[in-house]
């Protein structure tokens, strides 16, 4: 009865923190008893027990209270499951964890193990993908990696920026290989993961089988790769697989929100082994991949909800104006899509505006030249008095060019406007500023990198 409700529950939180989530957090977590208002729930890890009750005990809660147990609070306590139990993450519906299959699945590590990889999303396939200009790149190269054959670059090294699509070409990369040959061992997981997994292994003195899972596969993905900076003896782990992998001739795959050279707290070591493969970034969208995304995403929901009537102009207009990521372009069309069909409206302009009002205004934020001068100085390290002021040596004048240009791209000033910012300077000092950081970005690659990220970083 009791675990007949957890079951439903676990469905629903499967619904609304998605599968990755649920495999890794959710699915391990085993409801005890509920006693005294209080729900107890055994959890593996004390880094786990932490990390549900930071981010996931709000939900499950009000989820248990919604299907009627007398909850108030939820805890979460550790215990001592065998190693094995929280290793299969790959279904949603765990068989029953009888004595045989704990002792099977804790046998030695074996050719056929079951990888203890995240499970992927069947929606993040190469054929969802859209391609345009700022990701074409990353698709070609992740498009290369997919075919398989000779290792021609390892790692390959995908970067960007949140939800342009580095975890939906991961798993177009792991799908198509699974579809081209199924005996290839590919191993998908988040950083977080392999450091839990990890960290487990060391908890229960299996650093051998371990080592020995993650040398036996044939591909290797680490997503979010960011989040083992600073955790050093995860990053020293992380090193040494790396380097196993990549002698046997390994394919690696790693993804990041920046480049290896711009990951605080990451060992030097393992940024230039990083860098050794291909680096490539997916761009901030612009509006045509925008538009080509909200369209191909529209396609597919009007087979779904047939008769609903959708006005011109709505999609160029949300192409338009939200910017942010591909994400919260895909939040708002379902929404919209949703709402529409609730109450039985067609989807307008108005309606768009009225339903993603709040959606809308977070987009609106506005980069002001203000900030790109402090942003730029910090950069450089110069002083945000000398962007305005009137010193002309290279180290002040070439930073306060960059600035001059990232105003003129991110901003709706004019050159006269921009010029009146820096100091009082002529609008013809601000065109050649703009023109001669166009021009070293296409000689100067450090130039390119360094414009790239301080865009990044100000539309962030
Ligand atoms: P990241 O891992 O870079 O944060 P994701 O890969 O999770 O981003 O992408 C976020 C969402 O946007 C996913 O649902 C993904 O399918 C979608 N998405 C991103 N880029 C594209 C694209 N080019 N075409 C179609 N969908 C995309
Ligand atoms: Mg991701």
């Amino acid at each position: 009865m009791k675990n007949d409700t957890w079951g439903r529950v676990k469905q629903q939180l499967l619904e609304t923190v998605g599968r990755n989530n649920y495999a890794n957090w959710i699915e391990p977590l085993q409801l005890q008893k509920v006693d005294n208002g209080i729900a107890q729930f055994s959890v593996p890890t004390s880094f786990m027990a932490n990390w549900v009750t930071r981010n996931f005990s709000d939900q499950i809660l009000s989820h248990l209270k919604a299907s009627g147990v007398p909850a108030s609070r939820v805890e979460f306590k550790v215990e001592a499951v065998r190693s094995a139990d929280t290793l299969s993450t790959g279904s949603d519906q765990a068989p029953a964890k009888t004595p045989a299959s704990l002792s099977a699945q804790a046998a030695p590590v074996t050719e056929e193990a079951e990888l203890p990889g995240a499970p992927l999303d069947a929606r993040f396939t190469f054929d969802n993908f859209v391609v345009g200009k700022p990701n074409e790149l990353a698709h070609a190269a992740a498009r290369r990696v997919a075919e398989g054959g000779p290792v021609t670059f390892n790692p390959l090294f995908l970067y960007g920026g949140v939800g342009l699509g580095k975890t939906h070409l991961m798993h177009a990369i792991a799908h198509e290989i699974q579809v081209r040959d199924p005996k290839t061992r590919v191993l998908y997981l988040s950083a977080e993961q392999f450091m839990y997994r990890f960290v487990q292994a060391l908890r229960d003195r299996q650093m051998m089988d371990f080592k020995q899972l993650f040398r036996s596969v044939d591909v290797l993905m680490v997503d979010d790769v960011q989040f083992i900076a600073g955790k050093d003896s995860t990053q020293e782990e992380f090193f040494h697989t790396f380097n196993a992998l990549v002698d046997q001739g390994k394919q690696i795959i790693i993804s990041a929100d920046r480049a290896p050279g711009e990951i605080k707290d990451l060992e030097d070591r393992i940024k230039s082994r990083l860098q050794c493969g291909l680096v490539v970034d997916l761009h901030p969208t612009d509006y045509e991949l925008r538009l080509g995304i909200l369209q191909t995403k529209a396609e597919n929901y009007r087979a779904q909800y047939k008769g609903l009537v959708f006005a011109d102009g709505v999609l160029e207009f949300l192409a338009h104006r939200i910017t942010t990521n591909v994400r919260v372009l895909e939040g708002a069309l379902m929404r919209l899509f949703a709402f529409a069909s609730l109450v039985g409206r067609e989807i307008t302009m108005e309606l768009a505006q009225e339903c993603l009002a709040d959606i809308l205004k977070a987009s609106d934020r506005k980069v002001t030249v203000e900030e790109i001068q402090r942003r730029v100085s910090e950069h450089y390290s110069i002083r945000l008095s000398d962007m305005i002021g009137p010193r002309r040596v290279r180290s002040i004048a070439r930073p306060r060019q960059v600035a001059m240009y990232l105003s003129k791209q991110l901003t709706s000033r004019s050159l006269p406007e921009i010029g009146r910012r820096f100091g009082g300077r002529d609008h013809t000092t601000v065109m050649h500023g703009v023109r001669r950081i166009e021009e070293l970005q296409t000689t100067d690659s450090q130039m390119f990198e360094d414009v790239e990220m301080l865009r990044r970083a100000l539309e962030a």
